[in-house]
């Protein structure tokens, strides 16, 4: 993006609410579990497995994080009712990491027992850097506590990852390995876009030599390539591809075709907002839309 795309991106939280939601429509299911599922049952025509998303985060009561846990198990039932392939992603956060560590804790477990009955899995999602530390104890407390159907995220423009690649090594992660999205200063985050594929890659290699199973979660076609060379010498048990739902669509059917893995990450729910603004940020063809959208509005045409 140019300097002056990345300008008009940034205005985005002054877009109105219903143009930020027309934009973003593509990225999202709808607001039910039932958009979620018949999204999820078009994906998995497609040879497709799926990860559904509660939209929530930073929630700021317990009854909040509860009911969250409760839909996902909801989620979780549906899904094996309906015998789709798609496991569940969760923002720790959401499940109540502000509130309390405990109180997240005893929700993610909730989710994980109900996700064991019909053999599920859950992987927690990786939120800014104030969580990275409590995400990956839990994780580590829960797969020492005996859960092994759940997963972790790393960031590769994190500084630390690579360390916490190390960290975890002992455990035969399941590891999604993405960029990461959040804006983190340069003194934890690599902030040149060269670096953090860089890191990417020196990620992705130690995990492959930790015995990870990696979710390898880019739309970048310079790191596909680059995981492409490496999943040659991969059992196909070890590693799977994941983007985002309305993200290079045709780019991920070609990798089903050729013969890999690919997840699809399937967001819903009341909660679309702070998502969508996320995802809008970083569509490269959003800064000319925006202008237009918000060009349109002021002249009365949109
Ligand atoms: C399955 C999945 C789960 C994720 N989970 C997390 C998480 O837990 N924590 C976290 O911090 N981040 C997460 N992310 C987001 C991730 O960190 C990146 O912000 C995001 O994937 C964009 O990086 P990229 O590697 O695709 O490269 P980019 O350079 O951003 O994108 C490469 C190309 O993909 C296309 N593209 C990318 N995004 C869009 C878009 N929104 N609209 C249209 N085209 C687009 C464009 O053609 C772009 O040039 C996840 C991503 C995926 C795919």
């Amino acid at each position: 993006m140019t300097l002056l795309d990345r300008t008009i991106v940034r205005l985005l939280p002054a877009v109105p609410k219903p143009v930020v939601q027309r934009l973003s429509s593509r990225y999202i299911a709808g607001s039910t579990l039932e958009d979620a599922l018949r999204v999820v049952r078009r994906l998995n025509g497609e040879g497709k497995p799926a990860t559904i998303a509660v939209l929530g985060e930073e929630i700021t009561r317990e009854s909040e994080a509860r009911s969250i846990a409760q839909a996902y198990r909801d989620v979780i039932v549906a899904l094996e009712r309906d015998g789709l392939d798609s496991n569940v992603s969760v923002k720790p956060t959401a499940l109540g990491l502000d509130l309390s560590y405990a109180l997240c804790r005893e929700n993610l477990e909730s989710v994980l027992r109900e996700a064991a009955k019909s053999h599920n899995f859950v992987r927690i999602d990786m939120e800014d850097s104030s969580t990275t530390s409590d995400t990956l104890r839990l994780y580590r407390e829960l797969r020492e506590g005996g859960f092994d159907n759940v997963g972790v995220v790393l960031q590769a423009y994190l500084r630390r990852s690579l360390d916490d690649v190390r960290w975890l090594a002992d455990l035969e992660p399941n590891v999604r390995l993405c960029k990461g999205i959040y804006i983190e200063p340069p003194s934890i985050a690599f902030t040149d876009a060269d670096a953090v594929r860089a890191n990417y890659v020196r990620c992705l290699d130690a995990l492959v030599d930790a015995g990870a199973y990696v979710g390898i979660a880019t739309h970048d076609e310079w790191l596909i390539g680059e995981a492409l060379a490496r999943v040659q010498r991969l059992e196909p048990s070890r590693y799977e591809f994941q983007m985002l739902l309305g993200v290079r669509e045709r780019r991920a059917s070609e990798l089903v075709a050729a013969g890999h893995r690919l997840r699809v990450y399937v967001p819903f729910g009341e909660h679309w907002y702070q998502y969508s603004l996320r995802r809008l940020q970083e569509n490269p063809a959003m800064a000319g839309t925006i202008a237009r959208a918000t060009v349109g509005r002021v002249l009365g045409r949109s």
